[in-house]
């Protein structure tokens, strides 16, 4: 064997498993492949002004490389069950909020010292929301902010340079079941390891796809979540971000009973595009720096859809509808609230002349012409609920941009211990489809580190 443990991916479930194993010394020869680069060249070549649109990089540095999809994500650690993941199904609702903790240690050991972690529950908001037909879930939430996010995975980078053998650019082509192991197939050549984790994140769905159909492990449909990011003042959401940080609310809307919720929520942030296989949509973060900070805040309002028989393909359906926006805007659309209710088209004009200063460069167009009627009714119904506890929510200078879609993968068979059908091939993070955020999928990382720790 080449190596006792080869884990493929190094992002967050990738670098915590790795982690893991190598805090206390031991003999375990252990390799980590990875697409991407490592973190320090890690660069999005659009700029916004000479390249302002995806020129696809063999790889792209904002989903792969050191630190995954998560490396100039806004680093938002929450430590609930209640979303970001099903982990608990699988270890169990205590020891999944253990491992959150615990990854949160890590963060706070490693870069992340002075940061502050928010909590929603208990608090007066729970009953203000609930009081506006508006559901606010509990969480604690450590907001790293893309720049310590940074500093954190740079640090733990340098403890285990020495500890690890990285293979950066190095895509697996392939794995095979041997009769003690696995193959690791790269290029033209290979590694052979007794245990093998893969953890390849959204950018890999299609890899773990062909890998399970290759193994024939089963696998379930997936679900996406369709939907817009708001732009407002944030002194809207001041009284709830000052003390939350992210509040994230769901809605059940009266006229289809379908669950509005909001999403990775950043004040004083900026709207950023993101690129998923050429197909641009929005996103948002935020810095932990003050000097950083806009004047705005932005989150997500989605709704999830779920596709099961005769169409299976949720990420597909998504897909097409952030096509039609790239078809109609050339990228992401933004409009008024109040042009939206009006039924016509934001123009330049009308943006420029609004309160609302957008942090994301846009093209002016109408939503309506690109979300189904049923989602853009739930959005417009929520946003008309929020303006209820954050009164100015529904103004006309509200901005909206289309479409922000959360992508899934599918969900893969594996057991209490992570494992697939095949003993020693472990499936863990957002590969999986069970976990869908920075700490379910670096908890899952520890918790099959410290598995194989105890078995091997
Ligand atoms: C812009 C953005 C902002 C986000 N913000 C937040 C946030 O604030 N809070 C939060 O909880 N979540 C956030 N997320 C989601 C979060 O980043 C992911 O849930 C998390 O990174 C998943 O970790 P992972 O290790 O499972 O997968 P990933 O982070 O996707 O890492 C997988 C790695 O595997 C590599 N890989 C793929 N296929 C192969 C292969 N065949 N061979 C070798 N390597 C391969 C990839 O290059 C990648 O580096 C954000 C995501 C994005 C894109």
């Amino acid at each position: 064997m080449d190596y006792d443990i080869i884990i493929i991916g190094a992002g967050p479930g990738g670098i915590y498993s790795a982690y893991e194993l190598t805090k206390e010394p031991t003999d375990l020869k252990i390799a980590v492949f990875e697409a991407g680069n490592p973190l320090e060249k890690r660069r999005c070549p659009i700029d916004g002004e000479k390249i302002t649109s995806c020129v696809r990089c063999k790889t792209c540095a904002i989903m792969s490389g050191f630190g995954g999809a998560g490396a100039f994500s806004d680093g938002k650690y929450n430590i609930t069950n209640n979303f970001g993941g099903t982990l608990y199904e699988h270890v169990g609702r205590q020891t999944a909020l253990d491992l959150m903790n615990y990854v949160d240690h890590i963060n706070t050991s490693h870069g992340a010292e002075n940061t502050k972690l928010y909590s929603t529950s208990g608090t007066r908001f729970k009953k203000l929301c609930l009081q506006n037909k508006l559901h606010l879930l509990d969480a604690s939430i450590r907001h790293l902010g893309t720049d310590l996010n940074y500093v954190v995975l740079e640090n733990l980078y340098k403890e285990l340079k020495d500890k690890v053998d990285f293979y950066f650019n190095t895509p697996v082509s392939t794995v095979e079941v041997l009769s003690e192991g696995f193959r690791v197939i790269y290029g033209d050549t290979s590694a052979d390891c007794r245990k093998c984790i893969i953890s390849v994140g959204r950018s890999g769905s299609k890899w773990m796809e062909s890998v399970c159909q290759q193994l024939s492990i089963p696998t379930l449909s997936n679900r996406v979540d369709l939907g817009v990011r708001v732009e407002l003042p944030a002194v809207i959401f001041s009284h709830l971000t000052d003390e939350l940080y992210e509040s994230k609310i769901v809605y059940k809307t009266e006229k289809f009973e379908d669950n509005v919720r909001t999403f990775c929520m950043n004040p004083y942030g900026i709207v950023v595009n993101e690129n998923t296989n050429g197909i641009i949509t929005a996103n948002g973060h935020s810095y932990e720096d003050v000097n950083m900070r806009t004047e705005n805040t932005n989150f997500a309002l989605l709704v999830s859809k779920h596709f099961s028989e005769p169409f299976r393909d949720s990420n597909g359906y998504g897909e097409s509808i952030a096509r039609l926006s790239n078809m109609l805007g050339g990228g992401v659309i933004v409009q008024r609230f109040g042009d939206l209710m009006r039924g016509r088209r934001s123009t330049v004009r009308r943006i420029e002349e609004g309160l609302v200063r957008p942090t994301l460069k846009a093209t002016p167009g109408d939503l309506s012409l690109v979300l189904p009627k049923r989602i853009l009714d739930g959005i417009i119904e929520m946003i008309q609920a929020l303006d209820k506890i954050a009164p100015g929510t529904a103004n006309d200078d509200t901005l909206l941009y289309g479409v922000e879609v959360k992508f899934y993968n599918m969900e893969v068979e594996i057991d209490e211990n992570l494992e697939s059908p095949y003993k020693g091939l472990y499936i863990i993070g957002d590969g999986s489809g069970v976990t869908h955020s920075l700490s379910h999928a670096s908890a899952s990382g520890i918790y099959v580190a410290r598995h194989l720790l105890a078995n091997m």
